[in-house]
């Protein structure tokens, strides 16, 4: 490394600008590029990201840095390029996205190693010794005869706690020199009691080994793989191949990131990981929101130092600090969860597509229902397609059935939540001493409170929808928003025309639970959602109990709709699948057809197989109809030609820019000059930028944390475009003066259109 005179940095704070600083003789060895620094900005002190080093600078009234903060560079320069990367594409400055890059632990650097006191003897300890002792101070003599049989030291509390002394007769046997104390950095690892079980590879079947054979040809030849798709049904063996091809990656020296959906981070599936590759304790570790802050810190130095050399993690594990990184692994990787809805913006799998192109990886998409956007670079050829088939058991797929509601509610008169089909299927699993999963995608008892009067709901006063009634304890009898939080009691009486003619309607979760314990009353029914899942624990005792047979039926939101494996369960029912369907949102048909066969995926994984009751309204739409008839083709085909007929993604990317105020016609108006600027700005670069080929303005159904909000969406045309697509944006935001209250965030690629 050079010895630098200068360096360029980016300031954790947002000025948009960077800045160059002297470099101490002193410190000149320990800097280099991604190093963290403390600087003098403004009157003040701040941390910042090197980004270059220069032998010579400009820049004016230069001053030094203050201090380097840690030992080695946190960025590497492949992550310092990803992050200009991101930048320019998502259109959001540099200093937010080194917030993503790096935990918030590693960036202020306060929190350290966890340190504990160990014990061992303070020199030689003869039994004499002890026998004087323990004639004056007994307690003293039978710790100290404890510290001499020590073979290694150990945690002091440990100790204190086999011997049942305290730390007062250990602090006077070290005052009198017979003992000694050492304090030593330990790991937080919050799977330090866990056993895993070594497992080794299975044999492939013929679909698989192709699959994986692919990978390891990419793998031979990294430099000009392509991304490859595996599309594999629910079961067909995709998980065995991810394992395999990450042997592939640690033997040919290389390291392995696996990213998926926070949901799936399940003990069940790190279980998975750490069991393969358990010759080496420190193998694998893995980042989700749930560690503390500690924590983090210790996984993040675990990885970073070189010790792990697998990661395993939610979205923003795809920046983890690996070096020599082989493989990307991105399962489940139609999950919108892998969009980040802050800034910066970006979606997990397009990160690791970038990525792995720039430290020439191989990058694997896995999924059973792969997104439009990968499954058409696949058709275009730009990722390669591996399909699996069939399931790895060669069990039948689930036979669907649909339940058209509107002729149940012909017979029933009001809506009913189970209907008779899936009423009578329920009591035979129930007979036969097999299990259900019941589907709803929506949490709480009542979904909306209305006035029979008057007709007015509650609605939330920020976000304008309704507000949900929660029966359970967490939200007491309480409404509640589920997209802010805000809680209101239940009033008494319609405060909008004071007639005690209030009625709930509409329902989620907990009204299935309690209707269906009604009318199974000797069935043991467990729900499973964010309300009834708030310990962490709870989450474990319910799996557990459900796959050891203790729970008959389980009532759930998406939870339990993802990549968990149960023999026992034939049945599943979707209680209503038109919930998606009927969002505003384009992808709202692909989220059902996805959701549908996911869902599905869970029934039947056992010896006997199983049977999927689908309730709905809309018997007859595309993804219905397709889901039920396992035709992923079929199902990608006409949905493409939807697509692109109507210029929506993936043929068209979008940029949403969204105006809030707290003033609706301040907002209104920002939101107009700023689409006359683009306007103007798109026209007068007609060269560089395609022009948008469709441009909307329309007010939002919501007005989010209490603002109104105004949307604009520009379409461009081919992927390099919307770079400087991007950059237009940026630009003619950075020149337009918005009044203090207005906000202004530009969503690239968005999925959130509500
Ligand atoms: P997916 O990830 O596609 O849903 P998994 O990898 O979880 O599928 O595989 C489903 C089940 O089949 C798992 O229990 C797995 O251990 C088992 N399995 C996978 N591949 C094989 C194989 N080649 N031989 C035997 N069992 C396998
Ligand atoms: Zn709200």
């Amino acid at each position: 490394m050079m010895k630098p005179a200068y360096v360029r940095v980016v300031i954790d704070r947002a000025i948009h600008r960077e800045l160059d600083y002297l470099v101490p003789e002193t410190l000149a060895e320990r800097i280099g590029v991604g190093s963290r620094v403390r600087v003098p900005f403004r009157d003040k002190s701040g941390l910042a990201t090197v980004v270059a080093l220069l032998e010579q600078s400009e820049a004016k009234g230069i001053r030094p840095i203050e201090a380097v903060v840690g030992d080695a560079p946190a960025l590497s320069e492949p992550m310092l390029e990803l992050a200009r990367w991101i930048s320019a594409y998502y259109c959001c400055p540099i200093e937010t996205v080194m917030r993503s890059l790096l935990p918030q632990v590693i960036r202020r650097g306060e929190v350290g190693w966890k340190k504990q006191l160990f014990v061992q003897p303070g020199r030689k300890i003869g039994d004499e010794e002890i026998e004087k002792l323990r004639k004056r101070a007994p307690r003293q003599a039978e710790l100290l005869e404890a510290i001499s049989r020590l073979e290694a030291p150990i945690r002091a509390a440990q100790l204190l706690r086999q011997t049942s002394l305290d730390n007062q007769t250990l602090r006077a046997l070290v005052k009198r020199g017979l003992a000694e104390l050492r304090e030593e950095a330990v790991v937080r690892d919050p799977h330090a009691d866990e056993q895993f079980i070594a497992t080794s590879n299975l044999i492939l079947n013929q679909e698989q080994s192709r699959a994986l054979h692919e990978i390891t040809q990419a793998l031979d030849s990294p430099e000009n793989a392509r991304p490859i798709l595996l599309h594999g049904v629910t079961g067909s063996g995709k998980t065995e191949i991810y394992l395999q091809a990450i042997r592939g990656a640690l033997s040919r020296g290389r390291t392995a990131i696996v990213l998926v959906p926070e949901i799936s981070l399940t003990p069940q599936t790190v279980e998975r990981f750490k069991g393969r590759f358990a010759e080496a304790q420190d193998a694998v570790a893995v980042l989700h929101s749930h560690l503390s802050e500690g924590e983090r810190h210790d996984e993040w130095h675990k990885i970073h130092s070189g010790r792990a050399h697998i990661v395993i993690g939610a979205r923003s594990a795809v920046f983890a600090p690996l070096k020599n990184l082989g493989l990307i692994v991105v399962d489940e990787e139609h999950e919108t969860t892998y969009k980040q809805e802050d800034a910066p913006r970006y979606h997990a799998r397009d990160i690791a597509v970038v990525r792995a192109k720039i430290e020439k990886c191989v990058v694997v998409l896995g999924s059973a229902t792969p997104s439009l956007e990968s499954y058409h670079n696949a058709l275009a050829g730009k990722y390669r397609l591996a399909t699996l088939t069939q399931r790895v058991d060669e069990k039948q797929m689930p036979l669907m059935r649909i339940v058209d509601l509107r002729q149940e509610r012909r017979k029933e008169k009001a809506a009913a939540i189970l209907s008779e089909r899936l009423r009578a299927a329920i009591a035979d699993r129930l007979e036969k001493r097999e299990q259900t999963i019941l589907f709803l995608n929506r949490r709480g008892f009542s979904t909306s409170l209305l006035c029979s009067n008057c007709g007015e709901a509650r609605n939330c006063p920020n976000c304008s929808v309704a507000l949900t009634f929660h029966r359970h304890p967490a939200a007491a009898g309480r409404l509640s928003c589920h997209l802010c939080g805000h809680t209101a009691a239940v009033p008494k009486k319609c405060p909008a025309c004071g007639k005690d003619a209030l009625i709930y309607a509409g329902f989620g979760t907990e009204k299935v639970e309690s209707t269906v314990a009604h009318i199974f009353p000797k069935a043991t029914v467990r729900r499973m959602d964010a309300d009834s899942m708030t310990r962490k624990e709870a989450y474990r005792e319910t799996l557990r109990n459900f796959r050891t047979g203790k729970i008959d039926i389980l009532v759930g939101t998406q939870m339990i709709a993802k990549g968990l494996h149960f023999p026992n369960v034939t049945l599943v029912g979707i209680i209503n699948a038109d919930l998606a369907l009927h969002l505003p949102d384009f992808r709202a048909g692909e989220r059902t057809f996805q959701l549908l066969t996911q869902v599905a995926g869970r029934a039947g994984r056992g010896e006997t197989s199983g049977e999927v009751f689908v309730q709905t309204y809309t018997p007859f739409s595309p993804s219905i109809q397709f889901a039920r008839h396992h035709d992923f083709a079929g199902y990608f085909q006409q949905e493409l030609e939807f697509r692109e007929r109507c210029d929506f993604p993936p043929f068209k990317h979008a940029i949403l820019i969204t105006v809030r105020s707290a003033h609706e016609g301040r907002a209104k108006l920002s939101a107009e000059t700023l689409k006359r600027r683009l306007k103007e700005a798109l026209a007068y670069s007609a060269e560089a930028v395609p022009k948008p080929e469709a441009y909307s303005t329309a007010p939002t159904l919501r007005k989010p944390l209490g603002l109104r909000s105004l949307r604009e969406a520009a379409k461009a045309g081919p992927e390099e475009s919307i770079m400087r697509l991007s950059r237009l944006v940026r630009e003619t935001l950075d020149k337009l003066p918005f009044p203090e209250d207005v906000t202004v965030t530009v969503d690239v690629d968005p999925y959130q259109l509500l």
